[in-house]
This record gives structure tokens, sequence and C-alpha cells, in this order.
């Protein structure tokens, strides 16, 4: 069976476009790979070293929303990123492996490393070496446990295409250790906000999580951008410029084609088109929300699920860790 390694920064709750852009492809495919998924609190002080009761906090509520979504541990194990220091250990080895200037040439490096300029000064002042290197942990997260397959979005591409320059760098130097993982795109690799963003985030302010209650939905569904070239409520409009039609196809309404053409022929008001998107998004979280309810009340079971997958990555990294030492001629005691 192929070993997937995939995963999440605990810096925040999960929403819609996580649910379509990842989970959705997780939950089906963890039934015929061997399946990991790692909580990287590590990576996630890159950029919030500062405030690590925000990283602590998340660990919890990611976990959660995991396991709401259908990420079933009897065949998932989810693991906490700072408690293999395996990791962490490969990750120095590799570091000898990549030129700073090939890490400023990574595509998504790279505008991300423009965003901090523009919002904190000078490249150098704003950029850490932690944050630099954030593609050389992460060949090292999937390489430590032998990963086969990373399912990423559009941007994550970049950072599989350096795990395996490195993977093939290695093991031109140190000999067969690695082999080189896959990335697997989405089919829905990003998922547009309700006001038309082009992507859904936290930090966009525009994000429908997992865990909303009716209020939160409803003014979030409200204030969506539709076609703004109907003014009136009988003005015939397209829907493939609107947000809320956008969101119907995306939770599947069953009165897709009715939705489409009543707004065409302008026999559809935009409330009630939003009323209608927000009961179906109500029914789609339904069940996600009374099973994040569920493990919210047995937080004993979530402990034990989070020892039990860390423990197995673990012995998995440990076996790896032997043949690199090996490999590296660092094996001094074995
Ligand atoms: Fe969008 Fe519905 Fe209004 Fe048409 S009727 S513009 S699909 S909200």
């Amino acid at each position: 069976m192929k070993t997937i390694i995939t995963g999440d920064r605990p810096t925040g709750r999960l929403h819609l476009g996580h649910y379509f852009g990842s989970l959705e492809n997780r939950v089906k495919m963890q039934y015929d790979y061997d399946t990991y998924i790692l909580i990287a609190d590590v990576q996630a002080l890159t950029d919030n070293f500062e405030n690590p009761e925000k990283v602590r906090n998340n660990v919890h509520e990611l976990v959660l929303d995991y396991l709401a979504a259908g990420i079933d541990p009897k065949h998932t194990h989810i693991y906490i990123q700072s408690y293999i220091p395996e990791v962490a250990e490969l990750t120095v080895y590799f570091s000898n492996l990549v030129t700073v200037s090939r890490l400023y040439r990574n595509p998504t490096t790279k505008h991300e490393v423009g965003q901090k300029t523009e919002l904190f000064g000078t490249e150098g002042e704003s950029i850490t070496y932690g944050f630099l290197g954030y593609p050389v942990s992460q060949a090292a997260d999937i390489t430590a446990l032998d990963g086969d397959i990373v399912p990423v979005g559009e941007d994550q591409v970049p950072h599989i295409e350096q795990t395996r320059e490195i993977v093939r760098k290695f093991n031109a130097i140190y000999g067969p250790t690695f082999k080189e993982p896959e990335a697997v795109l989405s089919s829905n690799p990003r998922i547009k906000g309700l006001d038309g963003n082009d992507k859904m985030g936290k930090s966009l302010g525009n994000a429908i999580y997992l865990a909303d209650d009716e209020e939160a939905i409803t003014k979030k569904v409200m204030g969506a951008i539709t076609d703004p070239n109907k003014i009136k409520k009988d003005d015939p409009a397209n829907p493939e410029i609107c947000m809320v039609y956008y969101y119907h196809k995306l939770l599947k309404n069953p009165n897709l084609d009715t939705v489409c053409k009543e707004c065409k022929a302008g026999c559809r008001g935009c409330v009630a088109c939003k009323r209608e998107l927000i009961q179906l998004m109500l029914a789609f979280l339904k069940p996600i929300q009374e099973k994040r309810k569920y493990y919210e009340d047995h937080p004993e079971e979530v402990k034990k699920i989070l020892e039990e997958g860390t423990e197995a990555a673990r012995i998995r990294a440990k076996e790896v860790m032997k043949r690199v030492r090996k490999n590296m001629k660092l094996d001094y005691f074995e």
C-alpha cells in the first residue's frame, strides 16, 4: 500500500476551502492508502514564533475538524510534527543540499517574500531563516515517513518539486535512500470566497468554517457577491459570475438547473436564492458538526487518537533514519 503524507498548520479552524480543496479527497483516499496527516506545529511557528499559545490551542481544534470531516483514525494516523525529532534531524542534513538562491527561486516562496517585503519592509529584515527553509523541512516531513504521494493545492507543487530535487541529490551523494514523492493535485485545488476572492482563507476574512453556526452562515451568505447587473428582483442575470451560484454548484444543489434557469430568466430573487443556499449549507454541515460535538465531549478519545497516530509516525521515522544514518556514515554505535 502506498503512503500518503499530508497535513495542515494549526493556525486556525478549517473551512469549506479546506474541505473541498483537500479534506474531501483525504477522506476518500484514506481507505486505499496508508495515510499520515501531519499537524505542522513546527512549521506554524515559522511565522507565529511569538505566539505559541495560538499554535497550541489550534492543534486540538484541527484534530476535531479532521475527525468531524470524516478522517477515520482506524485508517489514518494523525500526528504532531514537533514530536518527531527525526524530522528536525533530517532537515539539518537536507539543508546542506539546497542553496539559498534555489530557495529564493521557488515560485511560492518568491511570492510570499514579495508579500512580506511589502508588509514589513526590506527583504532581509522580514525573512527569517526558518521561513526560507520551509520547503526543506517539508521535504524532511515527507521523506522521514517514506511518503509516496502528497496531495496538494497548486501553490504547493513547487515545494514538492524541491523535495524531489533534494531526494535526487541525497541519493546521488549517499546512495539510494529515498523515493521521489509525487504531488497529486486536488480536483478542487482552490475554492473561491463568497466575496468573489479567488481563494477562501482565514486571513482574507471570507471563510465559512466547518464549525460555523446558523447565524454566522446567514451573515456571510447574505453578504455574498452576486451578478452586479441584477438590480431588481426580476432582472435576468448571469449565474456564472455569481458567487451564490458557485456555492450552489459546489454543494451539489439537486435543483441546480432550476436555479440557473430561473436566474437567467429573471424569475428568481437574490435574497430567496441566498436563503436556499443557507439551507443547503446548513444541511451539508449538520453531520460534520454533530460529529465534531461528539469529539468535543470526548477529549480523552481525541488525545488517544493523537498519541497513537504520533507513535505510529515516530516508529516509521526511526526506521527511515536508521537507513539515513547508515548511508551518511553516521551510524557510529550500530
Ligand atoms: Fe446569483 Fe441567485 Fe441572484 Fe442569480 S438569482 S444572481 S444565481 S443570487
